[in-house]
Formats: structure tokens, C-alpha cells, sequence
């Protein structure tokens, strides 16, 4: 068989020599269990633990989405309803590995029967299980192949805890047997800009040392190719790499209309990057990544200094800085209102802003200096805004603080619910899908438990977007969207069909979602956003939209 088949993330292609990531441990003996119950459990107990541990440890290492990912996989290694099981199987008789072995295979199957989302977690699961195992024999867990030199790493599929760890620069391209286009191979491989080919039935008959042509826009893998092949692919990845860097035209729709693309950014060490990869300007700049670590509110003239060099890489062009959101997953020391029960449903965003108005003053003071000291376009923006009055308040100070374009972010589905008297009162809304997703779903965003619901394809938040995007088009209002939804290409042009007008995202993602979203007309777009917006279900919304999409 020369020719394999799977499910492409990306446009990209790469060439080169298969590593196939080590077998997995042995399955434990059925044996019965010499030891006592309370001794076994405390082992496996102490195994759990450094598991965990460990998942920690490489999370806070990883940083970004991959943090989140090995931190919900950490939770998976201290679920009671996990630990419970397995020291019920150790009682019933079963060797700790046994029981561990049979516990989270148990479980995984429970997932894979759920479908969608859920079913692509069984892998963490599975890796976790692996982890304890390894713990409780005494030799090292499961994890990459070694290699001095660029290879195509083919696995059954990728752990995050593995997938975090692995050099951008070494791995050429990914291919795994399970998986689809959510798992985590396919985010993590978008997130790096690396080709990726998963659910390729026939990955296990691919063996080290081969040459591959991994080809991601087909979802192609033509195993030992011919000399001819090899250079046909090597011109193309050549062109490919050319256009990424080199072809940088502002995004626009398939009939030319211009739809801006923006990077999403946390600092001005990221700025060049964004010009790198075709960034039309910032389109969502978190400033509470600048003072995580202080203590004290910063004073105007540092924050100047900060905002003034992220201003200045953006020449003409437009530069949106959203004002302090803290609380939640971003606490700041100096804007903190005492402990709360839900932080997310507490004092945090613009309410922790309004309690400390002295330091929302002197922020929009310091970006009204920044503004003054260069060509920037800038646009300032709230976080978590519920209502018109909330976006008076905001609107009113910044003008009166020397802003020009003062606009919200729709987080809150009440503001979404109000989009139309918001849309009249402000000069721009920003849909942040990551907090809109956690609000309508009621799940938080920080918990892996209920990680399955934190998915923007879902209709109930689709159809929020859409009350969003028709009150901006009424006003006459722009509306972008700065979540992480936008860097997803499929459902960026989802998002333009239910009203976007700009579409910010993490710098790596501009490559596809320009691609993608030359491929539509906006009236294309609109049709498939009402197809999707009537499905019952996230899965059944992406699915629908792939299947549009080949018709
Ligand atoms: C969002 O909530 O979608 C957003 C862009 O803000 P953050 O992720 O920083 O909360
Ligand atoms: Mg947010």
C-alpha cells in the first residue's frame, strides 16, 4: 500500500523519515494480588500523586493552551471517581497496576461511547493510566522518540503531556492511526503550524524509517516515495513557505470584500511575530499579562512606556488594548476584592475596574499618552461589560480621559442579549468566545471536568454571535471577534457569515484562516452560518460544516 489516507489539519506538507513513538507498557497480569489491600493502595496511592505532580509540573512549564490541557489531564490523575474504583478492584483482589489498568480503560470506553469531544479525551486517559503504570513498575512513562534529526512523528495517538515536550524544529509533521479534528494532535499541530494528518486507519503499518510525503491540505501520506515525488513536494513546501512569509495580502472574503486579520497579543516581545505572519494590526492586547506579578498598581508613566512600544510596531495601523481584566483565572494583586466563592461570577473585569476607578483613570490615561506619541490607530476597549449602562460608564471616562474609539467586549450573554441599545453606544464591540462559551454553557473554562462543554461550535453560543452581529450591522458598529474561535478556520468563516467584521486571533492561526476564508463569498458564509446555527449540538454544528463545505 503506497498511499494512506486520514483527516488534514492545515495547508502545510512535509517530507521526511518516520519516528514512531515507543509502544506503549506492557498490559498488567491478571494475576491476583499478594500483597495486602491497605499496602497496594497506598503505592498506588503515592503513584497518583506524583503523576499528578508531574502533569503539573510540565503544564506550568508548557504555558498557553497547552497548560490547560495537562492541567485538566492532572485532575484526571486525582478523580475521586477514578481513585475510588481503583482501590475497589485492589480490595476485590486485583494488582494495583491491574486495577489501574482496568479502572481508567473502563472509563475511557465510557468516553468513546459518548462520542465527539469527549471521546477524543479517552487518549488523555489512556496516557494518564500509562503514567501510573510506568510510577508503579519503576521505569520511565512512554514519551517521545529521541533524535538528533528532523523526523514525521507517527503514533497511535498523542498525549498532551507528550505533545507539550515536543521541538517544532525536530518534528516535521504528525500522523496519527486515532484522533480527530479536535483532539489534541490537531490543536496542538494548528497552534505550531505543523502539518497533521490523524484518523489514519492504516498508521499502524507505517514503520520506522520510512519516507513519507505528509500532505495536510488533501490529508494524503504517500509512503516510500518516488524520486519525482519527492521533488514535486519539495518545490510545493518551498512555494508554501514563500507564501506564509512573503504572500502577506490582508485577509479578505472570495469576492475581494477586505476582512481584516489581527493578532491577539500579551506582550510587545510578541509583536514582531505578528508582523512576521501578516497581522493587519492587534486586535486584542491583554494588558493584565503585563502586571501579573505586581503588587502595586503600575503608575501612568510605566504603563506609557509599555503600551507606547506595542503602539509603535503597529504603525497606521489599528491597535486594540483591552483595560485590565483581572479576577478569575488572572488575578492581579493590586485589583483584588477579597475572596470569592465563583471569582468568575464575581468582581472581575470592567466591575473590578469600576470599584478601582483611580486605576482605571490612569490607564486610559496612559494609553491616551501612548496614542499621542504614535501613528497607531488606537481603539480601547472594556472587559466583561454587562449592559448599556455599564458600556456608558465606560464610553463616557474614556472619552473624557482622551480615548477616540471607546468600544465593550461581549463576554456575558446579557450583553449579547442587549446587543442592539450596546451596539448604540459604543464605537465597536469585541466578541471574546472564550468567556461567552464558559457563560452561556455555565461551565467553567478552568475545570477539565467540564472541559467538553467549553466548545464554541455550540449552536446556544453561535446564536448569541448572531445577536451580536446583526445589532452591529443595524448600528452601523463593527464587530470583531478576539476569542479563541476565530483561529479555528472553519468556524472563523461561521463567525463572518453571523455578522464579524474583523476576526482577531493567535498569531500562528493567520496563515489558515486566510486561506479559509478566501474560499467563501460573505453571502457563502451566511448560508453556512445558518445551517450550523440550526444544529441540535457542537458535534453536529462542526459536522454540518465540514459536509458544507464539501458539497
Ligand atoms: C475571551 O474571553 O474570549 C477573551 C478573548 O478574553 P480572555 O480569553 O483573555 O478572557
Ligand atoms: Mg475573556
Amino acid at each position: 500500500m503506497k498511499e494512506l489516507c486520514g483527516i488534514g489539519v492545515g495547508r502545510a506538507m512535509a517530507v521526511g523519515p518516520v519516528l514512531r513513538m515507543p509502544v506503549a507498557l506492557a498490559e498488567p497480569a491478571r494475576a491476583r494480588r499478594t500483597t495486602g489491600a491497605p499496602a497496594e493502595q497506598r503505592l498506588v496511592s503515592a503513584a497518583f500523586a506524583t503523576v499528578s505532580t508531574d502533569l503539573l509540573e510540565r503544564a506550568e512549564a508548557a504555558g498557553g493552551e497547552a497548560q490547560e490541557v495537562l492541567e485538566a489531564q492532572s485532575m484526571m490523575a486525582m478523580d475521586p471517581t477514578l481513585v475510588d474504583d481503583v482501590n475497589a478492584r485492589i480490595d476485590a483482589g486485583s494488582t494495583g497496576e491491574r486495577a489501574v489498568f482496568d479502572a481508567f480503560a473502563e472509563f475511557a470506553e465510557r468516553l468513546i461511547e459518548l462520542g465527539g469531544y469527549l471521546a477524543e479525551r479517552a487518549a488523555d486517559l489512556h496516557d494518564v493510566a500509562q503514567r501510573v503504570i510506568a510510577v508503579l513498575r519503576g521505569v520511565p512513562a512512554p514519551g517521545l522518540p529521541e533524535s538528533l534529526t528532523p523526523y514525521i512523528l507517527v503514533a497511535r495517538d498523542l498525549a498532551p503531556a507528550d505533545t507539550v515536550l515536543l521541538d517544532p524544529l525536530k518534528v516535521l509533521a504528525l500522523v496519527t492511526r486515532d484522533g480527530g479534528p479536535t483532539s489534541h494532535t490537531a490543536i496542538l499541530a494548528r497552534s505550531l503550524s505543523l502539518p497533521a494528518v490523524v484518523g489514519v486507519e492504516h498508521a499502524d503499518d507505517i514503520s520506522d524509517g520510512t519516507i513519507l510525503i505528509v500532505d495536510a491540505e488533501t490529508g494524503r501520506i504517500t509512503m516510500a516515495p518516488s524520486a519525482d515525488e519527492i521533488a514535486t513536494a519539495e518545490e510545493r513546501i518551498a512555494r508554501l513557505s514563500r507564501e506564509q512569509y512573503l504572500d502577506l495580502a490582508p485577509g479578505a472574503l472570495r469576492d475581494g470584500e477586505p476582512l481584516p486579520l489581527l493578532a491577539n497579543l500579551g506582550s510587545s516581545a510578541d509583536c514582531a511575530q505578528a508582523v512576521r505572519l501578516g497581522a493587519e494590526g492587534v486586535g486584542l492586547f491583554r494588558t493584565e499579562f503585563l502586571f501579573l506579578d505586581s503588587t502595586a498598581a503600575p503608575t501612568v508613566a510605566e504603563q506609557q512606556a509599555h503600551y507606547t512600544s506595542v503602539l509603535a510596531a503597529f504603525p497606521g495601523q489599528k491597535v486594540v488594548v483591552r483595560c485590565l481584566d483581572a479576577g478569575a483565572d488572572k488575578p492581579l494583586k493590586f485589583l483584588h476584592g477579597g475572596l470569592e466563592e465563583n471569582p468568575a461570577l464575581g468582581l472581575r473585569g470592567l466591575r473590578a475596574l469600576r470599584a478601582n476607578e483611580a486605576v482605571l483613570r490612569d490607564q486610559l490615561t496612559a494609553l491616551a499618552g501612548a496614542e499621542r506619541a504614535t501613528s497607531a490607530e488606537l481603539w480601547v476597549m472594556a472587559p466583561m461589560v454587562t449592559d448599556l449602562a455599564e458600556t456608558r460608564y465606560f464610553v463616557e471616562l474614556a472619552r473624557e480621559l482622551g480615548i477616540r474609539v471607546a468600544g465593550v467586549m461581549a463576554e456575558i450573554p446579557a450583553l449579547a442579549l442587549m446587543a442592539d441599545q450596546v451596539a448604540l453606544a459604543c464605537d465597536f464591540v469585541s466578541i471574546g468566545t472564550n468567556d461567552l462559551t464558559q457563560y452561556t454553557m455555565a461551565a467553567d473554562r478552568m475545570l477539565g471536568s467540564v472541559a467538553s462543554y467549553q466548545d464554541p461550535w455550540h449552536p446556544a453560543v453561535l446564536r448569541l454571535v448572531k445577536l451580536i452581529g446583526n445589532a452591529g450591522h443595524s448600528a452601523g458598529t463593527p464587530v470583531g471577534v478576539c476569542g479563541e474561535a476565530a483561529s479555528d478556520p472553519l468556524l472563523a468563516v461561521v463567525l463572518v457569515g453571523l455578522g464579524a467584521t474583523s476576526l482577531s486571533m493567535t498569531p500562528a492561526a493567520l496563515v489558515d484562516v486566510r486561506a479559509e476564508l478566501l474560499r467563501f463569498t460573505r453571502a457563502e458564509a451566511a448560508r453556512l452560518a445558518t445551517q450550523v446555527l440550526g444544529a441540535s449540538s457542537a458535534a453536529e454544528a462542526r459536522a454540518l460544516a465540514q459536509a458544507f463545505t464539501t458539497a
